[in-house]
């Protein structure tokens, strides 16, 4: 096939848009897309620093390429965190994919932070597995949040950004109304802005579906990790599962499905329940860092205590 825009060769179909697109004009398209995402939602309003998330997988090293331009036009600081998850199983999970996401930074001359896990708290996530009675991807996520909140206050950022392509969000935007859960919809934006603690957050792959990040990834030669986690058939479970394959089948069947799903949300039904009350927040008396109602001490140090055994000071 031939590209739609000019004669050469197509690589992709963009059958949503009716298009076929070669490497050129896909890349344009790519670009273009996340740059009018992160405009149509004000994601870099006031910001001077942005921290980027980036695991070394697929969405945040594409992320991490695709804000450096963005941020460089706009006179924005970037700073790179990475957490070295303890992830091993016998086949090297995290040393891997702490070493893709340093050869990104190198690449493109980007500070960045590399936080090991095991020597600055004590654990591993494989340890925590075995440990914790909760699934690991829990365990997991409420780590990842954690530090990333911590680091890049560290590091005087003003702004995180994390890798959630469409798929993820069209998976939450369906499993929050098959729950029932309000509050998980009310919070599901692609600009959290910062409060009670927190600092602001963006999703600028919010509206890139997973395909056309991991073909641009692959055309614009981004070194990424190819292996999944070894944990990964636990994330969310059989019906979160069940519910992704879903929404990728109805994607193929009507196409702009995951888009509609999810630009339908976030302009008419999200601000019906914006105003919902929010849960209040506390201070972790450990750490000092936001903790939920009721609370003394955050879920991250609580799991911490239980995982090292010792009691936290730090
Ligand atoms: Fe963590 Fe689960 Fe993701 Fe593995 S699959 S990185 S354990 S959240
Ligand atoms: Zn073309
Ligand atoms: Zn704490």
């Amino acid at each position: 096939m031939r590209c739609s825009e000019c004669k050469e060769e197509a690589i992709i179909k963009i059958p949503y848009a009716h298009k076929y697109l070669c490497k050129e004009h896909f890349i344009q398209w790519f670009e273009n897309r996340v740059e009018r995402t992160v405009r149509k939602y004000n994601m870099l309003e006031g910001t001077r620093k942005l921290a980027i998330a980036v695991s070394g997988g697929k969405d945040s090293t594409t992320l991490l390429h695709v804000m450096t331009k963005i941020a460089e036009k706009e006179g924005i600081e970037i700073i790179g965190i990475t957490i070295d998850l303890g992830i091993d199983m016998g086949k090297k999970y995290s040393a891997k994919s702490v070493e893709f996401a340093i050869k990104n930074y190198e690449m493109l001359g980007v500070k960045y932070r590399i936080v090991k896990l095991k020597e600055e708290y004590g654990f591993t996530i494989d340890e925590a597995k075995v440990k914790i009675r909760r699934p690991v991807c829990s365990t997991c996520g409420l780590t990842k949040r954690y530090i990333l909140e911590k680091v890049a206050k560290e590091e005087s950022a003003d702004t995180l950004a994390t890798g959630h392509n469409l798929n993820d969000v069209a998976q939450y935007v369906l499993t929050g109304y098959y729950n029932g859960d309000i509050l998980s919809l009310a919070r599901l934006r692609p600009v959290s802005p910062a409060e009670n603690g927190y600092i602001k957050k963006i999703k600028p792959l919010f509206l890139s579906p997973e395909k056309e990040i991991m073909t641009y990834a692959l055309v614009k030669g981004i070194p990424f990790i190819y292996d999944s986690c070894p944990h990964t058939f636990r994330v969310g479970g059989e019906t979160q599962d069940k519910i992704r394959r879903t929404i990728e089948e109805m994607e193929d069947k009507i196409p702009g499905f995951m888009i509609s799903l999810v630009t339908n949300f976030e302009e008419k039904f999200r601000p019906l329940i914006e105003d919902i009350p929010k849960e209040t927040l506390g201070k972790c008396k450990i750490c000092g860092m936001p903790t939920n109602k009721g609370r003394e001490i955050c879920s991250f140090c609580a799991t911490r205590m239980k995982l090292t055994e010792v009691k936290v000071n730090s």
